[in-house]
Formats: C-alpha cells, structure tokens, sequence
C-alpha cells in the first residue's frame, strides 16, 4: 500500500472581529463585518483548510497564526494543516524559493531526482489530506513548498486557491524556470493570490489572478502596546540587554536569546534587524554597512535578531548563514564588535518570542530591512505600526508598505552600504525627522496594513470561487 505523510494540525483560537471597530472608519468597518458574515453563512457544513510547510519562522506563520482566528471568530470552520518532508525535500523547495526571488541557488539546474522527491512527497501528503478534506470545501495552499498538492485536492472536489507569498520585481530566467516547473501543478486552481502585481506569473490564467496584500494584526503578542517598563522588563528577561538589579522580569519571557556580543546596554540607541537567516535578508550586509558606514559616526549598536537557527522547518539554510555573520563579527574591529549583538531568540513557545520580536522592535531607534528581495516584508509594516522609523531596501513588497521620505526611507539598491549606513546615520541624528517618518509610518500601516483589509478581500474570493 502506498505511504501517507504524517500532517500536523495546528493548534488555533478564536479571536472577536468586533475588537477592530474602534480603529477602523466606518465604512471599512461595515464592509469587514458584512463579508466575514457572507463568508461564514456560505461555508455552512464546510471547512476553509489552510495548507503551509511549517507552523513557525518567517511570514507565512506568521501570518496564518494571527489572521486564522478572525475568521473562526466570525464563524468558519477553519484549519491549518502543515504538510511532512524529508529534509531532501525542504532543501529543495529551499532552492525554489530563491529562484522564485530570481537568484540563481546552487546548481541552478532542477534535478529529475528532486523533482521525483518533490511530487512522492507531496503525494504522501495529498494521501493524507483526503482522509480529512470533503468535496466543497475550501482549500488555501501556501506558496511553492505544497502547490504539488492543487491537482490531488482538486480531484477531491475542493475549491483549491493556490497563495504564493513570494516574487521578484522583474522577472528573470532563473524565475521562469521554477514557474515552469510549478506551473503544470498550478492549472486547476480555482484562483491564483499573489501579494502584488509584479509578481504575476508569466502564462496563468489572468482571470484567476487576485492580488491581495498581507497585513498585520495590532492586537497579538507580536503587535501589541507595550509600555517602556515592560519593553525594558522583556529585554531583560530574554538576556538581550543588560539590567539594574531587581529589574528585568516579565511573566510570559522566561528564556533566554543565544547572544553572539554582549548585553546592549539600557541607555544604548540601538539600530535592529528581525529576520530568519537567510542570504536573502542580507545580515552580513547590515553588519558590513554598520561597521563602516554607523559605528564611525555615532554610539549606536546593532542588535540582529532572528530565530533560533536551527528551529525553522522548511528552512535549512539557516545555520550557515548564521555562521557567516558569526564569523563577520569576530573579524570586526574591537571597538566596532563590542556594539554588534547577534541575537537567537528562543523558538520553544511562539507567543514568547514573538513578545521578545515586540519589545526589540519598540527598543530599537531605527528599525532596517536590507534586504536583497523580499515577498513583502512583514518585519517592515511590524516597525511602522510601532512608530518605529524605517531604513529598508526598495525591493518587492517593501516598496508597497514605505513611501520614501514621508513613511520610511528606502535605499534604491540595497547592495550600496554607504548610502544604507548615511541614511541610519541621518536618522539617528536627526530626532525630528525620524519622530515625522514614525508618525506617518503609523498612520500608513493603519490606512492599508492591518488584518482587516486582508480578511475582506480573502473573504470576498473565496465567496466567489465557490459560488462558482
Ligand atoms: N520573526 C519572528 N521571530 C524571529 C524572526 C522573525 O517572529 O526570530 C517574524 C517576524 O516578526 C515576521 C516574520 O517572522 O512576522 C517574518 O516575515 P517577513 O514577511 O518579514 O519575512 P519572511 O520570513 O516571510 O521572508
């Protein structure tokens, strides 16, 4: 008999829409409420399923973990289900990912073997999944790691919409060729999301296409006010900065981050990147650019922070990236180096770290993005939220979230360190000016970036795809 995977279902509450009320206008407001109702009256008997290749680390969890409970809040019978693989399998899907943000991965050429390791892997799990999902449910299947799984699930008779949540701005060969492996997968969708219209696939079915923006929700552990005692207490608790006796307790943080420097000091101004470890992100760039660019002009730190390297799934590259900006740091000038801080938040419980993201973010006089190609870059519309000023590179999503000059600063190519550490620099100088791009940033983040906006439009697809 053949095998079955063996899926993991993900724990989920439920959250009350109604706690948006008060910060959304009216109008906005009346149409959230009115399509969440439509959408929990039409999947009466049935289950709205979310497929994703790993519950923590990076966007898409983050995004399901925040969003999902709305839905359940208002009414839909909800899951998230996180497909099974080898590591021979998420070191492949790894290698899609990067082709899909146009970089050539290692051997750029797909092999048949991945591609065979590729399709029985997926096969084990669409096994799986349909002792679970029913004809005339809805399907939403997250990015590259699981579209393997549209034909199976279609077969079954469910609506299948196929999210990816990565892209680049222009496409290139070394795009092309992963769409054109992924592409036969993609046909019988029923709808095709991406998070902006750059990232359109080249020969889908335009009438399929939705483009829906990601967003943030304001009130979970990772978003939420904090006060500066608190903010200050988290730090302290999670061993990232240095604290007066009888300070540095917080409740619900309890572990400690694996630091590569030493504790940032209370009174520090700190400049901090939240990112996994991955190439992409760019860490060793924003260390590259500290060292020359910011440590020379000012007392600032560095604080770069992500997950604890070898927690994420579906990400294998982490470690060495890590590595690398372990060893970029020893290599630093004395003096420069005792203001660097590598960060490994623990990953043991998710609402932990994500309070630890929280107060590094609030902690932080400006927050940088420097990636080299980003899907959209949640870390970004995070900062803004918080008021945080921002220093990104203008790449995918990124260029969405931040109008340069009046919500943030973006840095045309975010290869060039100087211009990235001047811009740091002007910002950590010039209070005023970064007090005016944090308000704004805000107030944009309010405007287009909060779960609301995103729950409506996916209620409104998914209306249409089964009424269909
Ligand atoms: N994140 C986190 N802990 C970490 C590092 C990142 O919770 O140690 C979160 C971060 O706050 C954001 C998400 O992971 O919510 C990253 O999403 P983004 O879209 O910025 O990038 P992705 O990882 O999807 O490429």
């Amino acid at each position: 008999m053949a095998s079955t995977a063996k899926l993991t279902n993900v724990e989920l509450g439920s959250e009350p829409i109604v706690r948006y009320r008060e910060l959304l206008e009216p109008a906005a407001w009346q149409d959230f409420e009115r399509s969440m109702t439509e959408l929990a009256g039409a999947l009466q008997g049935r289950v709205l399923w979310n497929i994703s290749s790993t519950a923590r680390g990076g966007g898409v969890a983050e995004l399901l973990t925040s969003l999902l409970p709305y839905d359940r809040g208002a009414g839909v019978d909800e899951r998230w289900v996180v497909i099974e693989g080898s590591p021979a399998f998420f070191e492949f899907t790894k290698r899609v990912h990067r082709l899909l943000h146009g970089f050539p991965a290692d051997g750029s050429e797909i092999r048949e073997e991945e591609r065979h390791e590729y399709s029985a892997t997926l096969g084990r799990n669409a096994r799986a999944l349909a002792e679970m999902i029913s004809p005339g449910d809805a399907v939403i299947i997250h990015d590259p790691q699981a579209a393997g799984l549209v034909p199976p699930l279609a077969d079954l008779g469910a609506h299948v919409i196929w999210r990816s949540h990565v892209g680049l701005d222009k496409p290139n060969d070394v795009a092309r060729q992963a769409w054109d492996l992924l592409r036969p997968y993609l046909d019988s969708a029923a709808a095709y999301v991406f998070s902006r219209q750059a990232y359109v696939w080249e020969g889908l079915d335009s009438a399929r296409v939705r483009i829906i923006a990601p967003a943030i929700d304001p009130f979970t552990n990772k978003n939420r006010d904090l006060r500066h005692d608190e903010v200050m207490g988290i730090l302290g608790a999670s061993g990232i900065q240095r604290m007066d006796q009888g300070e540095g307790h917080y409740g619900a943080v309890s572990r400690r981050a694996e630091l590569g420097g030493d504790l940032l000091p209370p009174d520090a101004k700190a400049v901090v990147q939240v990112s996994r470890w991955d190439a992409l992100k760019d860490p060793v760039g924003v260390l590259d650019a500290f060292a020359a660019h910011v440590a020379p002009q000012t007392d600032a730190w560095l604080v770069l922070a992500g997950p604890g390297a070898t927690s994420v799934r579906d990400d294998p590259e982490q470690p060495e990236v890590l590595r690398d900006v372990l060893s970029r740091r020893e290599a630093l000038a004395p003096d420069v180096r005792a203001r660097v801080q590598i960060a490994q938040l623990p990953m043991e419980d998710v609402e932990e770290n994500a309070l630890i993201v929280n107060a590094l973010q609030r902690r932080a006089d400006v927050v940088v993005q420097k990636s080299l190609a980003e899907g959209f870059g949640l870390t970004v519309s995070e900062a803004m939220w918080k008021a945080r000023p921002v220093v990104a590179g203008r790449v995918g999503g990124i260029e969405d979230q931040i109008e340069d000059g009046r919500s943030g600063i973006l840095i045309d190519d975010p290869r060039d360190l100087e211009a990235f550490g001047d811009a740091v620099v002007e910002l950590l100088r010039d209070q005023s000016k970064a007090t005016r791009l944090a308000d704004q940033a805000r107030r944009r983040v309010i405007n287009q970036f909060l779960a609301p906006r995103q729950l409506t439009q996916q209620a409104r697809l998914i209306l249409d795809v089964i009424g269909r």
